[in-house]
């Protein structure tokens, strides 16, 4: 019996699939290459924008042409289980472990996927904020942490199954522990201490609001060298004003402080941030509070959307800017950053860091230095970290020559 398996979405939702991929594996199904030489679909969706919901709407209707069952996974079956069954789908809401038991019969909630060198662990469910344009809050509704001691036996296994880099993923990180009286540098620390081995963690997104409370002991967690020196706190307004309608619950220099502290300690941190632009509220000005924050913070990795209304959010009821605008702007703010994008990966260049080979690459495989950079090396085996110079670079990635094994941790 074979199965089929289309992943989108976030970090988090990727790795739920693959959690139920895995537990369809354990119990005797193979992958197939093709829908049309499975005996089922398993399709992983996400409805963060509406051109993403319309895509995986889209998707359902192709697959279903291959007459096979069609089980859909995720934040498209929370919202719209109804349809997709009136469709002849199988909706599955996303964290709902006790649907993926009814349907397809496996239990997939400790699961622990590792592809290539990668594992993907979720840490939490949903979030603690109250944001006005989020359709994410409503899908994955009140926080649920794991318990720590789950963690770390989920970080055991996967780097016992060769797993080198390990992504804690969460909507948000940083609310880790809300739900049971404990935090995210607690939990990092529990497990460095209960998994020894070498390998490196991707604590995964942020939210400043939530952050503030927990990142001067982060700061302190980070020394540990097996943390990528990584920072993804999407900020989504240069304006305060702009964040207040947002309701996202801090202001910007709250984001600057925690950036600021970071960096302080740790000066080649890698920052992603991201930022909503055309939000019903943002005016010229705000905007243009936008482009100097981007200007002053020069991040690293900028992920720019533009304001979706999503069904059911408090924004959805706001009169939306004009497109021209809020196209315009986006256009402004992607040719800003890819220029200080550029120059950030060029100041790289003649360093030498301590690299992890996760993924086959074109033109070789890819690595992520111990700022979790992606560096291109012409060869090497996948889950080795290896000593790596900087000899080149683009607007995204490192390229890179080994000049030797790396040392000790
Ligand atoms: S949680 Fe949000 S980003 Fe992730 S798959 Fe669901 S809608 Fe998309």
């Amino acid at each position: 019996m074979h199965l089929y398996v289309e992943r989108y979405g976030c970090t988090q939702l990727q790795a739920e699939t693959d959690m139920i991929a895995d537990a369809l594996v354990r119990a005797g199904w193979e992958v197939a290459k093709s829908p049309e030489s499975a005996d089922i679909i398993l399709l992983g969706t996400c409805v963060v924008i509406e051109h993403t919901e319309r895509r995986m709407v889209r998707r359902v209707r192709e697959l279903l042409e291959y007459s096979r069952p069609l089980y859909v996974y995720g934040c498209l079956a929370s919202v719209r289980g109804e349809a997709l069954r009136e469709m002849g789908a199988v909706p599955i809401p996303a964290w709902d472990w006790g649907a993926v038991k009814v349907h397809l019969g496996v239990e997939a909630r400790d699961m622990v996927p590792v592809r290539g060198a990668v594992a993907s662990i979720p840490i939490a469910n949903g979030c603690a904020g109250a944001c006005a344009y989020c359709v994410t809050r409503l899908i994955r509704r009140g926080l649920e942490s794991e318990p720590p001691e789950v963690i770390v036996d989920r970080v055991r296994r996967a780097v016992r199954a060769g797993a080198r880099e390990i992504r804690l993923t969460a909507q948000d990180t940083a609310s880790y522990g809300l739900d049971r009286g404990t935090d995210l540098p607690s939990l990092l620390r529990a497990v460095l201490e209960g998994v020894r081995d070498r390998y490196r963690v991707r604590v995964g997104m942020m939210d400043p609001r939530t952050a503030l409370r927990v990142y001067r002991d982060l700061i302190d967690v980070w020394e540990d060298g097996r943390i990528y020196r990584f920072l993804h706190l999407p900020v989504q307004s240069g304006s305060d004003s702009v964040l207040r309608d947002m309701r996202r619950g801090y202001t910007v220099s709250d984001f600057l402080k925690i950036v600021e502290g970071f960096r302080e300690v740790y000066p080649d941190l890698t920052l992603s941030t991201d930022v909503i632009v055309g939000y019903p509220t943002e005016d010229e000005e705000d905007f243009r509070e936008t482009v100097r924050l981007v200007e002053e913070v020069r991040p690293d990795i900028l992920n720019i959307t533009r304001f979706s209304p999503r069904p059911g959010t408090p924004a959805a009821n706001l009169k939306p800017l004009p497109g021209g605008v809020v196209k315009e702007r986006s256009r402004l703010l992607t040719d800003l950053h890819a220029g200080i994008a550029l120059e950030r990966n060029r100041d790289r260049v003649g360093t030498v860091d301590t690299a992890l080979v996760v993924e086959p690459a074109r033109g070789g495989v890819m690595a992520r230095d111990s700022t979790y950079r992606p560096v291109v090396l012409a060869s090497g085996y996948i889950g080795r970290f290896y000593r790596v110079r900087i000899t080149g670079y683009g607007r995204v990635n490192l390229f890179g020559e080994v000049t030797g094994p790396a040392g000790p941790v």
